[in-house]
């Protein structure tokens, strides 16, 4: 992995247990942590605009973690600094019966941004190599199949236009252990605390293999998978942010020329 991009190198095997979920990268404290989320968010409403006017592109941000691992949070504190027109959160839920009826791709794609905004995707189509395969709600050769099929569609996507920013939010069973007992504990956040997650927990190992497969196997050039240390909320949102305002800069966006010839307009 790329020290401090979080990028995993396309080929390479990941072990979630030899990335350390505690590391804050050059971000040492919480004050320089916000201070440069303040800077980059501004940025990023920057660039959001150019994305607009510039039109040809869009940015996919895919967003997986265990429970409790702070998708919610980094939606709250990062997306929402952003203009709100150009900027679409999808939640992927248990299919629906609708869904179940179609391709597993089928709510994705539908759901992919326009040119010129930003979506994201709270859980994906990683679910389909994830809580399935842990379940076993499909047999194995379907569920393997998915990873060269995700592979396929996300270059589909890439070739037309859309970026696809892909982050794993990594967390601790530790730290995940405090942060479900805190909705125990904290009555502000009762509402949260459901006994699925307990269950899911128990399969903890079973969702790290799944996790590690998904990492390794859909880490491509085209869309690779980057894995966020999230015990410390401030890095997280602070490296959700940085890698969000790079990937708008690398597409070198640009306002387009003036459809008239402007210095011929006189407006009366
Ligand atoms: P979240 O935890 O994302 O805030 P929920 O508590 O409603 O939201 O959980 C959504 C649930 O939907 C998760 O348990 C997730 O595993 C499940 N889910 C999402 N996609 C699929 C899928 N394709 N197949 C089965 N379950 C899925």
């Amino acid at each position: 992995m790329t020290k401090h991009t979080h990028r995993i190198e396309p080929g390479t095997r990941v072990h979630l247990d030899r990335i350390d979920p505690d590391d804050t990268g050059p971000l040492h404290s919480k004050e320089k942590a916000r201070a440069r989320l303040a800077e980059d968010l501004e940025e990023l409403r920057r660039l959001q605009y150019l994305l607009y006017a510039d039109g040809t592109h869009a940015v996919l941000v895919v967003l997986q973690a265990m429970d409790t691992g702070g998708k919610d949070g980094v939606i709250r504190h990062v997306m929402s600094g952003l203009n709100p027109a150009g900027c679409v959160v999808t939640s992927f839920k248990v299919p629906s019966s609708e869904e179940h009826q179609h391709d597993y791709l089928w709510r994705i794609h539908k759901a992919v941004p326009a040119r010129g905004t930003i979506g994201v995707f709270n859980r994906s189509h990683y679910e389909d190599v994830l809580v399935v395969r842990v379940h076993g709600l499909v047999p194995e050769e379907t569920w393997r199949a998915r990873y060269r099929q995700i592979n396929e569609f996300e270059r589909m996507l890439t070739e037309n236009g859309i970026s696809i920013l892909k982050i794993y939010l990594h967390i601790g069973k530790e730290e995940q252990a405090e942060r479900l007992r805190a909705r125990i504990q904290d009555p502000a956040k009762n509402w949260k605390f459901s006994m699925a997650d307990l269950e899911e927990r128990k399969r903890w190992k079973d969702y790290m293999e799944a996790f590690e497969d998904a990492l390794r196997e859909c880490s491509t050039e085209w869309a690779p998978w980057h894995v966020v240390p999230a015990t410390h909320k401030w890095y997280r949102d602070a490296a959700v942010a940085r890698l969000l305002r790079r990937r708008l800069e690398a597409l070198d966006l640009t306002t387009p020329e003036p459809r008239e010839d402007l210095a011929k307009i006189v407006i009366r």
